[in-house]
């Protein structure tokens, strides 16, 4: 249900060559794509986080119709409207389709043996690819484990580098491990609330 302008996607085997989870990578690429590009219709309800990168990231034209969409909603005051964000539900409809294309993707052995020695995923992408396809549980383990292990070594040098007062000496470290724990911004992982 996006707009006219057709959105651009990031292939899976681009994606995975990124260095950070490929999921949350093509994701993040379409979240940027229906924000800045295309923008969604008929939205009667936007999440906090979707709601402020609308004013934030998109052209004022895009934003302000969108924004115009909601508060007619609300001045319908229509108690069957749909409260759920529609950036959120357009996401994880994204996110089903592509989690389809990565598991037919882990069952060509050479991808396999590139995303145990080179491949990302987060916690949440990564728990659902072996909900998916539980036979790569195990790869799937190892590729968290080594990630761990370079996040780790990174944030050492992280602090290290802190202590010395080089501040903005990250080197990225602090994004992949926000990405490790809870997916990019914007996707939806657990709703649990706080
Ligand atoms: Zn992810
Ligand atoms: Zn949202």
């Amino acid at each position: 249900m996006s707009g006219t302008k057709a959105i651009r996607t990031v292939a899976m085997t681009q994606a995975a060559a990124h260095g950070a989870c490929a999921l949350c990578t093509v994701l993040r690429h379409y979240q940027t794509q229906l924000v800045e590009v295309t923008g969604l219709q008929g939205v009667t309800h936007l999440c906090n986080h979707h709601a402020w990168l609308l004013a934030r990231s998109a052209p004022a034209d895009l934003a302000a119709r969108i924004y115009a969409q909601v508060l007619e909603a609300q001045r319908k005051e229509d108690a069957h409207a749909n409260k759920v964000c529609a950036f959120c539900a357009e996401l994880r409809r994204e996110e089903a389709v592509r989690l389809h294309e990565l598991v037919q993707r882990m069952k060509v052995p050479s991808f396999v043996g590139w995303m145990r020695r080179s491949g990302t995923l987060c916690l949440w992408h990564a728990s659902r690819l072996s909900e998916s396809l539980p036979d790569v549980r195990p790869v799937v383990e190892e590729i968290l484990a080594r990630t761990v292990e370079e996040l780790e070594v990174d944030l050492k040098k992280c602090l290290a580098n802190s202590a010395r007062e080089q501040h903005n000496i990250g080197g990225g470290v602090l994004g992949r491990m926000a990405e490790y724990l809870v997916c990019q911004r914007g996707i939806p992982g657990e709703e649990t609330p706080c």
